[in-house]
């Protein structure tokens, strides 16, 4: 018998047994029943043996509980082991419910526990007793710091400066329940993370379907072609990483662009390692490797591209031919040789033309991720997944099986009980007239722009969020935030001590994962899911008949949960109800009473999951019930191409077409039960409603683009000032050989490590013994230029400061590039000041200014410590990395508004009194550079075609009211109007 056959016979007698017990059989992530999880039947009282007392055989039993993981974006399904004797959480696990993750997870969702039970974490809230930033702290109720923030937020209202109201988020982790607070408030105050993240790709894909994210279908794709190191640290990298692998297990080819040999190279069929910034040059080589070829979809193309448009307004002397335009488009690309490409990007043309003929052989199974990486790292880089995207729409090989989605239709948002109106307000301290088109907040710039008085803050929000830390000038932040009069009450909503939070006047301590509720759904297959983060003990009692009405009662010391502390927080701005504010946080089963938590979720899941109230009810469960019970469900799957889709009859009653195939209605479309919000067009300027796209004498669905085509051609691009960007292009990134002196080296700052994560994880034992440092990767033949063997401390000289950190002399890194990963350098103040904090992962600094200059000083790495957690002591490790973000300057990109992180460095080998850690920066030349690229802009008041500040259709997080759109309009500070 082979060894696959006597596998395959245990699996079918495992699923046997399973089935004579009347129990559910779960494979397992291998398809091998070793790897079975706990029957669902069993997790009310599930027994494993406790491993310390063996060979003792003692009993352990457990509530299996499930939640969702909250280290990063990907949500996977984890199960907390509740301890039926204690009721304390012993151990995550998967959840094999969870249809994105399917029962695994990475390093991170097991840590979990270790969060939860991290002696350091903040058990109560906290008001500073000193000035900000002193390191003194004392304890303040919850009702006293409610009425507080309270007052001062509704007298903001009241006097008219809705825009000093702020809410700063990193991780939301949700779908837009926060959003819908602030609309509530009439307050355009959402701030997010997204410009030192994403925003630069989610450009790329945006102008292409009107859609920012991308959904690959990898489990069922012949070639994936990855920008990133997508299997270890990728967004969604554990759903789509388990998929990638299944893949590549029966015959899939992998690319990866990527200049580091990350672990995700490593498993590559053919890994390019080009200079940064030169991707879309490679990318635009490959597509004119398949136009020169004819190997495109010629079909697809005619029928979905907006060649007529891009015809029209480019060359209007043309006939309006679709064999005219592959003419046009051939020619556009021709310079696009291999040849040209190498030069480039340093990769050999015989490798890009190797690549372009497996882009090439996939056909309608090409499935293409980027996300960060390359597109965060570069000025232009939104053209990055603009470019990789071109492959997929010549191809055809747009939400087919094994190809790449728009990711709408594989998330599914639920409605809720209340939408409050678009707020009547806009905010130019996070909408700036300098980015029309910015895909997300120009977050990382609000310290200049409270330096330059364009604003104030009155109450700033920080949540999940360290931007002293995660954003590049952090010392700008920090300059900023210890200013009264720049901003007037700091409150950090935070599980952890952070870099930020010691710079808080109020530290609000938040649930973790498994001690909240959230909801979410992200795209990670060809199928829609709704997973539930909920407080755990909370779940547990309840399903052990005790009934919580507040998740305090169960959480660690007075631990709340986001949920609960705003729809408090908002009936104290509002507790008579005068400012239209507290009707949208009352419960709709008793009038006049306050929501609550299971209100709030047990109504959309009776009524905005199609199928659930089905699948509850088959096991006599409320949909609640079923939600606290598996925590996860699968609306849909095989969603497939939605944009084909023929628009009923009875939807185009007096529908008018325009020249382009555009056909709108006057009446708006009935909201689509299954789709995403943002899946449906915006009304145009003319209030009609874009309904479909004729396509060979058919009304179909399209995409919600201005066409309602792909958009190979962006007349928003155009119209606003950016013509020669309008299509798919390269252009020279502010690294590019050329822009660099002679001796100066790129940096690559953006990379994860795969078992941290930013600051969330710095509270996690286990991995902080995986990973605590972030040596500098240095190419042999520059090592050996510099004088700089391995372990030796050298120096990185940016535009506005330095840093001095250890090499790692490695050829996993092109010559001319070095790369140091941005999850290191944790930092707590030393002396007077010295804050508490995460012992485990913060060296101690002094930090103070001179000369102009920012000076920064390790006086200690970590060192064992007595706590509550036996392994506190047992800490070997004292080196935790370097906080190489403080150095590096804002790098606006004038498009996307992404900060492109890659830096223009030189590296020498570190100087007599030099030491490990040392950091200088100097925040007057950071101010230079952002005046700098500031001039890169084209400005909304200068460039817009039509008065606004910003084209409608272009997606906003919390998108304001129309008329706010007017670049006259006076912001309105009435109540919001009833909705
Ligand atoms: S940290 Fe790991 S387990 Fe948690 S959501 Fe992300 S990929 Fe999943």
């Amino acid at each position: 018998m082979t060894r696959l056959a006597e596998i395959a016979g245990r699996v079918s007698a495992a699923r046997a047994d399973a089935a004579a017990r009347g129990e559910t059989f779960y494979p397992g992530p291998s398809r091998v029943h070793l790897a079975a999880f706990p029957p669902k039947e069993r997790w009310d009282d599930w027994v494993e043996l406790a491993s310390t007392d063996w060979p003792k055989r003692t009993e352990r039993h457990y509530m299996l509980v499930p939640t969702t993981c909250f280290n990063c974006e990907s949500a996977c399904g984890l199960l907390a082991y509740v301890d039926r004797d204690t009721w304390q959480v012993r151990k995550f696990e998967g959840n094999p419910e969870h249809p994105g993750s399917r029962g695994r997870n990475c390093a991170k969702g097991p840590a979990t526990v270790n969060q939860v039970t991290d002696p350091d974490r903040i058990l109560q809230p906290l008001r500073r007793a000193g000035e900000r930033g002193s390191g003194r702290w004392e304890p303040v109720s919850w009702d006293e710091v409610l009425d507080d923030i309270a007052g001062r937020i509704r007298t903001a209202i009241e006097e008219g400066r809705r825009n000093e109201v702020m809410y700063h988020v990193g991780r939301p982790g949700e779908d837009g329940f926060t959003e819908r607070v602030l609309a509530s408030w009439g307050v355009d105050g959402h701030n997010s993370h997204t410009n030192v993240c994403s925003s630069g790709a989610r450009a790329g894909y945006h102008f292409w379907t009107g859609i920012d994210r991308p959904s690959p279908d990898h489990a069922n794709a012949e070639v994936i072609l990855l920008i990133s190191s997508h299997l270890e640290a990728g967004h969604y990298f554990n759903p789509h990483a388990q998929r990638v692998m299944a893949a590549k297990q029966r015959g899939a080819k992998l690319i990866v662009f990527d200049t580091r040999l990350s672990n995700t190279a490593t498993h590559a069929d053919f890994w390019l390692s080009p200079h940064p910034g030169s991707e879309p040059a490679i990318l635009l080589a490959v597509a004119s490797h398949l136009l020169r070829t004819g190997r495109y979809d010629r079909e697809f193309v005619r029928a979905w591209w907006n060649w007529r448009e891009y015809l029209a307004a480019e060359h209007p002397e043309l006939p309006a031919s679709f064999e005219r335009f592959e003419t046009v488009l051939a020619d556009l690309y021709a310079g696009f040789t291999f040849e040209f490409a190498a030069a480039e990007s340093g990769v050999p043309a015989a490798a890009i033309a190797q690549v372009a003929e497996a882009v090439a052989g996939a056909g309608s199974r090409l499935s293409t991720h980027s996300w960060r990486s390359a597109a965060a790292g570069n000025l232009g880089g939104w053209q990055v997944s603009r470019c990789l995207f071109l492959l997929n729409a010549l191809l055809g090989a747009v939400a087919t099986p094994g190809g790449t989605y728009p990711n709408a239709w594989h998330k599914f948002v639920p409605r809720p009980v209340y939408t409050p109106p678009q707020p009547p307000s806009w905010n130019e301290l996070t909408w700036p007239l300098e980015y029309p088109l910015a895909l997300n907040e120009l977050s990382f710039l609000l310290p200049h722009f409270l330096k330059e008085g364009r604003g104030r803050l009155d109450v700033y929000f920080t949540r999940v969020y360290n931007p002293v830390w995660t954003n590049p000038d952090g010392l700008s932040w920090l300059e900023v935030l210890t200013d009264e009069q720049l901003v007037g009450l700091h409150v950090a909503l935070t599980p952890t001590w952070s870099e930020t939070a010691f710079l808080a006047d109020l530290v609000l301590p938040m649930g973790l994962g498994p001690e909240r509720h959230d909801l979410h759904s992200y795209e990670q297959y060809d199928g829609q899911w709704v997973a539930f983060r909920q407080p755990v003990l909370r779940a547990a009692r309840e399903r052990a008949g005790t009934p919580v009405s507040d998740t305090r009662e169960v959480n660690p010391g007075q631990v709340w949960e986001e949920n609960e502390f705003w729809i408090e927080l908002s009936w104290r701005i509002d507790p008579d109800g005068s400012l239209g504010i507290r009707r949208f946080y009352e419960s709709p089963d008793r009038p006049g009473s306050k929501l609550t938590v299971d209100e709030y979720y047990g109504w959309i899941f009776e009524h905005s999951v199609p199928g659930l109230p089905e699948a509850a009810a088959a096991e006599g469960l409320t949909p609640l019930a079923y939600m606290r019970r598996y925590g996860a469900f699968e609306v849909s799957s095989g969603v497939g191409q939605v944009f084909a889709e023929q628009v009923p009859a009875g939807e185009l009653t007096g529908a008018v077409e325009d020249r382009f195939g555009r056909v709108y209605s006057p009446a708006p479309r009935p909201p689509s039960a299954n789709l995403a919000p943002v899946a449906t067009p915006e009304p145009d300027a003319a209030g009609r409603h874009p309904v479909g796209v004729s396509v060979d004498g058919l009304v179909r669905r399209g995409f919600p683009t201005p066409s309602g085509l792909l958009e190979f051609y962006s007349r928003t691009l155009a119209d606003w000032g950016w013509r020669e960007q309008a299509v798919p292009g390269y252009h020279r990134s502010h690294v590019h050989p050329a822009e660099l002196e002679p001796d100066q080296l790129v940096l690559i700052s953006t990379f994860r490590l795969p078992t941290q994560i930013h600051t969330r994880s710095a509270n996690a034992k286990w991995l902080d013994e995986l990973a605590h440092t972030n040596p500098l990767w240095l190419h042999p033949r520059d090592a050996g230029r510099l004088g700089v063997a391995g372990g030796d401390l050298v120096t990185v000289e940016t535009e506005i400061g330095s840093f001095v950190v250890k090499a790692w002399v490695t050829e996993g890194i092109r010559p001319g590039v070095v790369a140091c990963s941005h999850h290191m350098g944790r930092w707590r103040l030393a002396g007077e000041a010295a804050q508490p904090g995460q012992r485990q992962a913060m060296a101690t600094v002094d930090l103070d200014r001179r000369d102009g200059q920012w000076h920064m000083a390790r006086r200690a790495g970590v060192a064992p410590y007595q706590s509550s957690d036996p392994d506190t002591a047992r800490i070997w490790w004292t080196d935790v990395g370097v906080h190489q973000n403080l150095t590096f300057p804002v790098h606006p990109d004038p498009i996307s508004g992404q900060h492109c992180w890659h830096q223009a460095v030189r590296v020498r080998k570190a100087a007599t009194g030099e030491t490990y850690g040392d950091i200088t920066v100097d925040t007057a030349k950071a101010h230079d550079v952002y005046q700098r690229w500031l001039k890169l802009t084209r400005r909304a008041d200068l460039h817009s075609p039509d008065g606004t500040r910003r084209p409608y259709w272009l997606m906003r997080p919390l998108k304001p009211s129309r008329d706010v759109y007017q670049l006259r309009s006076v912001v309105s500070d009435e109540p919001a109007a009833a909705d």
